[in-house]
Parts: structure tokens; sequence; C-alpha cells
């Protein structure tokens, strides 16, 4: 190969290029032993460490302290199972730094490792030195940090003393901790008790802001304890608190559940992993009836009960998350006055004056945006038979502060300044949206009702929008309605009665609401184009007792079958009202006698 080069050498010295071309093959040749050396070195580096590490490697691999080490560049030799795991290393990290450097903080400092490695290595050469209780964190975001200790240490490599490594070993102090929180554990089922629970959740608070999900708080208590213990004994409803324990523990784990035993008949679950807040309420469903059929023994069986508090971070930052236990038990006191075996979530009761209404009006674009409205659907039951054909859609805002802010509270606001033509858009889409989901899971298909405002009515392009939105969304007209209240009707202009016509022409339906409020002129009524009429809430409140109120109401309710509309009595709250308006021929109720409004979730089991 020499005698090869020379002669091209030779010849090359004689051409003109010869000087420039011989020193870049001179280079190469350079470059080729360089690499022959280093893959060589290389190659004998990883003889020597494995032989050294290969003793250890077991005692490594089973450690629960990270062992890393390092050749003299920095580059990773070895990294056991926790180190792996600890900084995400995957394959082909070997001989290349670090991919990631993780960062240490000392004395208030982000160092990276390699920087701390450095200032040892200033100091000394082959003594161990160690740090207790640093920081340590991937990226150096303070929600990000591990505690730990550190260790490192430098060695030579087998009797090759040019050649040194490092050795860092990491202790992670949260499985220390995890220890000591051993010691409380729950007697009885060994599920962790209401101390491990208080050190968890601020580890789940902590963690929040970093994944985007929301988390929830569920509190199951098993109704009527005590009774249950004094029919079935001490010793059977530890034994059933165990299998019920048990069977907790078994809750599928694709939502992160904890579940907790925070006393004798209280569980305690956390859901972390949580995309769609309906999917708590499907989980609770399922352990409820597994609840009810727990117990048989011998030929006594009981049919069991649990009520249940539920509290939702919904991932919404202005949220507070601090108080998310204290909501889940007050949910769960208002689920117990309810009677057994109810499900609530957490509801602030606002009274009017407990906030600004200038901060509403300010925050309603925001809200909107940030997706804190929500619609609540109302069954509305056949007289015949209390079937729900038909609903009412109900806005809600959850507000971050407030809690939930009736409409009665905001929507007069969202009428003086426009913004209410932007809500009715957005109410409209949704309903669209979650009947085409009823249609799709093949839930019976009813019509719902949407309130507008006159406002709305008058906008130009309403009528050009509820028709795109219909085309989009492919939903059948015929399972939208529109409420209008009576006196918007009256006093609507010319203009407004085609608006209203067309809206007929496109299939959509009306209705008269909160009728009998208003000064009504039969004769405007011919003209009103409306399907159904519904009698407003207060002319039912004193039915049962006022006799004015009963004649007009029956009046009422003839007049609309006269005009050929169908007849909604509204505010039905219980079974005397309903069977008085079913003696008048009233077509369908609505009240809280058959259901409040709801959300989309719950409502749809109505229409099993
Ligand atoms: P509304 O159209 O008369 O709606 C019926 C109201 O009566 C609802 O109050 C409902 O919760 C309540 N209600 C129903 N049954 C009973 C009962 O048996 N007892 C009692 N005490 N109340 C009952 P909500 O949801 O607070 O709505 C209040 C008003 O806010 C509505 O009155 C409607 O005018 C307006 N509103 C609600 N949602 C919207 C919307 O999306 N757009 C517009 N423009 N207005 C809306
Ligand atoms: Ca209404
Ligand atoms: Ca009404």
């Amino acid at each position: 190969m020499q005698s090869g080069l020379n002669t091209v050498q030779n010849f090359l010295i004689q051409s003109s290029m010869g000087n420039i071309v011989v020193m870049i093959l001179l280079l190469l040749l350079l470059l080729v032993i360089h690499f022959y050396s280093l893959a060589r070195s290389k190659r004998e580096l990883l003889e020597v460490v494995d032989n050294k590490v290969k003793v250890f490697q077991k005692a490594f691999d089973i450690s629960e302290d990270g062992v890393l080490i390092f050749s003299d560049k920095n580059e990773v030799l070895y990294a056991n199972r926790v180190v792996k795991k600890l900084m995400g290393l995957k394959q082909n990290f070997l001989f290349k730094p670090l991919p990631v450097q993780p960062k240490i903080k000392l004395k208030d400092k982000w160092l990276t490792l390699d920087e701390v490695i450095a200032i040892e290595n200033k100091k000394t050469e082959d003594k161990m030195i160690s740090y207790l209780q640093v920081e340590f964190s991937l990226d150096g975001q303070k929600d990000n940090t591990i505690p730990i200790n550190l260790y490192i240490d430098s060695s030579p490599l087998g009797s090759k003393h040019d050649l040194w490594c490092k050795i860092i070993f990491i202790h992670d102090l949260r499985q220390k901790e995890q220890h000591k929180i051993i010691g409380s554990i729950h007697q009885l089922s060994g599920l962790p008790n209401q101390a491990q629970l208080q050190h968890n959740l601020n580890a789940l608070y902590a963690k929040l802001h970093l994944n985007n999900k929301k988390l929830a708080i569920v509190l199951i208590d098993i109704d009527d304890f005590s009774m249950l213990r004094s029919i079935i004994g001490h010793e059977q409803m530890n034994h059933l608190l165990v299998k019920f324990s048990n069977y907790l523990r078994s809750l599928p784990s694709n939502l992160n559940i904890t579940v907790y035993h925070t006393y004798y008949n209280n569980f305690l679950l956390t859901i972390s992993d949580l995309d769609d807040e309906q999917e708590v309420y499907i989980l609770i469903k399922d352990i409820q009836e597994k609840l009810a059929s727990f117990y048989k023994m011998q030929d006594v069986k009981l049919y069991l009960t649990a009520s249940v508090g539920i509290s939702i971070y919904k991932g919404k930052r202005s949220e507070s998350v601090r108080n998310l236990l204290d909501r889940a038990y007050k949910a769960l006191a208002q689920a117990q006055k309810q009677g057994n075996g109810r499900i609530q979530e957490f509801i602030p009761e606002i009274a009017s004056n407990d906030y600004d209404s200038l901060i509403l009006h300010n925050e309603m674009h925001q809200a909107l945006e940030k997706n804190q409205f929500e619609i609540y659907y109302q069954p509305i039951v056949d007289a015949k038979n209390e079937e729900v054909v038909s609903a009412e859609a109900l806005i809600r805002w959850n507000h971050p502060e407030y809690g939930l802010i009736a409409p009665y509270i905001f929507i007069p606001i969202m009428e003086k300044t426009g913004f209410i033509a932007e809500i009715g858009k957005y109410v409209l889409e949704e309903v669209l949206k979650q009947q085409k989901r009823w249609e799709l899971f093949k839930f019976k298909q009813i019509d719902v009702s949407i309130n507008i405002t006159l406002f709305e009515i008058e906008s130009k392009d309403f009528v050009e929008n509820v028709e795109r939105q219909l085309q989009y969304h492919q939903v059948d007209p015929s399972l939208i309605k529109f409420e209008i209240t009576e006196g918007a009707a009256m006093i609507s202009e010319d203009s407004t009665q085609k608006q209203f016509r067309e809206i007929k022409k496109l299939g959509i339906g009306i209705s008269l609401d909160d009728f009998g409020t208003g000064y009504t002129s039969f004769v405007y009524m011919k003209k009103f184009p409306a399907d159904v009429l519904k009698i407003d809430k207060t002319m039912i409140d004193y039915i049962l007792t006022n006799k004015e109120d009963q004649r007009i109401v029956k009046a009422m309710i003839e007049m609309g079958h006269s005009l050929g509309m169908l007849v909604v009595a509204e505010g039905i709250e219980n079974k005397r009202m309903y069977e008085l308006l079913a003696s008048y021929d009233c077509d369908m109720m609505q009240g809280y006698y058959f259901s409040k409004p709801v959300p989309a979730f719950e409502f749809q089991k109505l229409l099993r």
C-alpha cells in the first residue's frame, strides 16, 4: 500500500495540482487512522467496562438507586434500569453524551449534570462526593423536580490508569417517603388512608398543570351504615367492606384511579387521567350497580346503595384546586340530603348579589372562548303517560369563581350588550351537535326547544345562520323548535313576522313561551304562526288552590287548541299539579316533578 501511495505521490508531484492533492490524501489517511484507533479504544473501553460492570451489573440492575457510568469524555458507558427510566433513555444511548442533560439544583442554581461533574473534577480526583437532598429535574421546571441524594465517584478503569470513568449514583428520595407512608394504610382493607391521601393530593395538584387532564375526586359513602351493621353484625360488615375494597382496587386502570379507604364506610377515589367528565358518571354507575348486589348471605339479600359526591378540576387555570377535597365533601352532603344512592357533583349555591354584573359583562366573551357555557336539558313529557317527548335547552355558565350561574342573571346583561346573538349561535350549534350524537347513538329522537330573543330574530343573518347550521350538522329541522316569549312576539314588527315565517319554512317549529305573563290579543295570536303554547309557571304556581287561576288556565288550554296549537304547562312541581292539568286536557308538561334541567349526559338516560 505504501509503495502504491508513493507512486501516486511521485506522479502527482509532477503535476501542477500535486501539492494540494497530496495534502488532502494525507489528511484523509490521518483521519482513517484516527477513526481506526478510536474504534479500537472504544472497543477496548467497552470490554473493560463490560468486565468491570458485569460483576456488579446484576446488583446494579435490581438496585433501587440509579447508577450511571460516564467515560472521561462524558459519554455514557452504562446506565441501569432506574436511570433509564428516570432520564427516559431509549436504545443506542451508549458511547454518546446523555441525550438530555438533567439539571441539578445546587445552592439555588440549576446546573447540568456535566457542570456539576466538572466542578467536582477540579476539586478531587478519586474521593466520593455526595450531595444530600438536591433537586433533580430533566427540564429544570419547578413542578417537575425530584428530591434525590447524589453521589459522584471516579475510578480508573481496570489496570489502565490512563482511563478513568465517573460513576453517578442517584437515590430517589420519593421512594423513601413512600416507605414511610406504608404505615398509613387502612387497617381493615389495606388501602391507603386519609393520611396518605393528603400526601398524594399535594403531588397530584402540583402535576395538574403539566398534563392538561381533568382531576376528579369521588367520595363514596355506603348508605344506612349503622342500620346495616345492626342487621348483619360487625364481623359481616367488615367482611363486606373488605370485599368492596377489593372490588374498588380492580377498577379499570386507564383512568389512573387511586382508591383510598378514608373512613369505615367511606371511600375516596382520585381519577387523574380524565379527558371527559362523563367517564366519572359511567364509572360511578357501575360501582353503584355492583354494590347493589354485593351482599348475599344464605337466604339474606340486601340491596346496598351508596351516596356519591364528586368534585372535578376541569383544567381551567383560574380554578382553584386546593379546595377540591372540601367540595367533594360538600357534594356528598348535598347528595345525602336528596336520599340514598344519589350522585351529586359540587355546585356552589350563589346568591345573585354574590358577584358584580360588571365583571360578568367583561368576562362574557372570554367565557365563550374558554368553554364555560354548558347546555342543560329539561324534559317535556306527554301528559297522558309521562313519556319524554321533547326537551328545552337551558344555558348555564360554569364560572370559575362563582360556580354555576343561572341564566336569569346573565341573559339580561347579554341582551343589553347584544352579545346574546353570539350566545344564541352557540346554543344552536351545541344543540345540533347533541341531536346528531343522539341520532348516531340511537337514542330516541325528540325535538329540542331553544330560547331566542327578539334581538336575535331581528339580526339580519339569523335565518341564514340557522339554515347553514342545519345543513352543516345534517339535523332534521323538525327536531328543533324556537321559543320566543309572548311579550316579545307581541311587540315584534312585520319584518320580524317575516323572519318567523321563513323559520317555519325551514321546517323548524315555534313555541310561544311564558304565555299568560303579557297582554295577548286574540287577533294577534291568530296571525302568529306558533305550534306550541307554553303556559307560564306563574299561572301554574297557585293552581291547586286558586279557583281564578284554574279557570284562566283551562281557558288558555282551550284557546290554544282552538288555534291548532299544542299546549305545555310549565312549572309542574308535584303529582297533584300534574293530575289537575292532565284533567284539563293539557297536552304536555314540564317541571321539577319530572326532572330539573340536567346536563346532556344525565338527560339522555331519560331517553333510553
Ligand atoms: P324559561 O324559558 O321560562 O325556562 C324555564 C325556566 O323555568 C328554567 O329556568 C327552568 O329551570 C325553570 N323551571 C322549569 N320547571 C320548573 C319547576 O318545576 N319549578 C321551578 N321553580 N322552576 C322550573 P332557567 O333555566 O333558570 O332559565 C331561566 C330563563 O332564562 C328561561 O326561562 C329563559 O328565558 C332564559 N334562558 C335560558 N336559557 C336560555 C338560552 O339559551 N337563550 C336565551 N335567550 N334565554 C335562555
Ligand atoms: Ca323557555
Ligand atoms: Ca317559560
